[in-house]
């Protein structure tokens, strides 16, 4: 069952820029991932088209009252914002559904409403973090002010480009900055359509702009902008090296940084109901097809439950279908593009090189509309050396290692260099608590896999996982800086 027909959504090949679509001539190809056609062309801005943005964002920072106005008043346009994405939500979905891997069904249920809901969220946050007084001397007056940083830059990838824009944007915007953004070459269209609505909505022009491109060229020269001065990204942890050290050299700047992971799902044998926790490993690894940071990659079970999991996950992956973005009937989307699909496959034949076994899949499906459809996955026999534990594959890929005793469970969750999320599957609360503690991790789920919709708490990693948090009061902070202010009134007394 077809939803949408993917030629008739229309786009531009365009940025954002003072608050108006700016058209410019296409000289990259988006692809639908879903059917491997070209869609539409992409812009690729230069270092003076970013210029020409970041002046633009530096000019309306200072010169409209985006930042000096009542915090309460910044609160409202978000929110007003967020009504607007939920008034267009179908036609949102469907930009979203058409050159990237989210099924339109899932974009319209989960992907709209998440970015609307993300940004009331952080509109909550615009008059909440004003600073503090300090501890002083009778006849001193400490304050710590918080205010907004000026122009951030924002860039982010391609597996959720609207919730993206609501998280990065949406803590910036409420904290009082303007925003350069550079989505993912690859899913560049949805996030124009948003940038339209919330010039709609009461964003000052230029106070939101977003630039087209690639990494090389348009990520890099907003990474090197002078007028910059903090950068927000969500990507690759060798992508986010990259910016972090071209901020560092081009003139330091505070970078948050959301990146790979390799996160285990810890099941001890005392689980209540197996065929839950069945279900929830399977959609932790299968849901987007694996193409989410979080994804729960190494299943890492005590012996005794060990067969009864691995069935029931084989069960639940066999019956994924897969399908393009626009069909109503598919639960398994595509891979972005047939190189990630290529390194997927290259990294599977290494870890069968290595000793692995495949339980199932391992594989492309055969035939379908074009585009590249991957087996769910699950490989056994590895150990922790093996490449398919080793490295962030971004697919349905579920490697399976199994334990005695939990310090052995534990040490086997841990990962030589990510630090992202983990989940923690026991009726134990002792363990689960002990777990917690021991997991060297940015997020932990007992019980669960995958955030909800509390935004109060934050995500982001530990160690190659990433610096700093996304969400949560932590991700309004990160977008202010503190200036210190100490009155001295004893002298105007006498
Ligand atoms: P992915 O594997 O998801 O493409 P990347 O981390 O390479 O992961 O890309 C995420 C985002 O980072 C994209 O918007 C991409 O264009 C951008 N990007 C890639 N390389 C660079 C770079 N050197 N500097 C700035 N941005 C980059």
């Amino acid at each position: 069952m077809q939803i949408f027909d993917p030629r008739s959504i229309a786009v531009q090949s365009a940025h954002f820029i003072g608050g108006r679509v700016v058209p410019d001539t296409a000289l990259l190809n988006v692809l639908r991932p879903s059917d491997g056609q070209v869609h539409a062309g992409l812009p690729l801005a230069d270092a003076s088209t970013v210029d020409a943005a970041v002046q633009n964002a530096w000019q309306a920072w200072r010169h409209t009252d985006w930042a000096r106005r009542a915090p309460r008043e910044r609160a409202r346009v978000l929110r007003r914002w967020a009504d607007l994405i939920e008034a267009e939500g179908e036609r949102l979905a469907q930009l979203e559904a058409v050159c990237s891997t989210r099924p339109v069904r899932d974009a319209a249920a989960w992907d709209v409403p998440f970015t609307a809901e993300g940004l009331r969220f952080f509109s909550e946050y615009a008059d909440k973090l004003g600073g503090e007084v300090a501890a002083t001397r009778h006849d001193h007056l400490g304050l710590v002010v918080a205010e907004p940083y000026g122009v951030v830059g924002a860039i982010t990838p391609w597996n959720f480009p609207l919730v993206m824009v609501s998280w990065k944007v949406g803590a910036a915007l409420a904290a009082g900055n303007a925003v350069v953004l550079k989505p993912s070459e690859m899913t560049p269209f949805s996030v124009i359509r948003l940038a339209e609505l919330a010039i709609e909505a009461g964003v000052p022009a230029g106070i939101f702009n977003i630039v087209q491109g690639d990494g090389r060229t348009t990520g890099d020269a907003l990474t090197r902008h002078p007028l910059i001065s903090k950068m927000t990204f969500t990507g690759s942890t060798r992508t986010g090296a990259a910016i972090m050290a071209s901020c560092a050299l081009q003139g330091p700047k505070p970078v948050t940084l959301e990146l790979g992971g390799k996160s285990p799902q810890l099941v001890f044998d005392d689980v209540p109901d197996v065929d839950r926790v069945a279900g929830i490993v399977a959609r932790a690894i299968t849901g987007n097809a694996g193409q989410v940071c979080v994804a729960g990659s190494r299943l890492i079970v005590q012996r005794g439950v060990a067969e009864a999991l691995i069935d029931g996950i084989a069960q639940r992956f066999g019956a994924l279908k897969p399908g393009a973005t626009w069909d109503g009937q598919a639960t398994l989307p595509p891979i972005i593009s047939a190189q990630q699909a290529a390194r997927m496959l290259d990294i599977v034949e290494r870890a069968r090189d290595a000793g692995a076994q495949l339980r199932c899949g391992g594989g492309l499906f055969d035939g379908g509309p074009g585009g590249a459809y991957f087996q769910p996955t699950l490989i056994e026999g590895v150990t922790a050396d093996n490449p398919a534990v080793q490295e962030e594959i971004f697919g349905p890929v579920l490697t399976v290692q199994t334990f005695d005793t939990e310090e052995e469970g534990l040490a086997l969750a841990a990962h030589e260099h990510y630090g992202l999320a983990a989940g923690v599957h026991t009726a134990d609360i002792g363990r689960a608590m002990r777990a917690m503690r021991g997991l060297s991790a940015g997020t932990v789920w007992i019980n669960r896999y995958g955030r909800s919709d509390d935004f109060v708490i934050p995500t982001g990693g530990y160690h190659q996982s990433g610096i700093g948090k996304d969400l949560g009061r932590q991700a309004v902070e990160a977008n202010l800086r503190f200036k210190s202010v100490l009155m001295d009134f004893a002298a105007t007394h006498q």
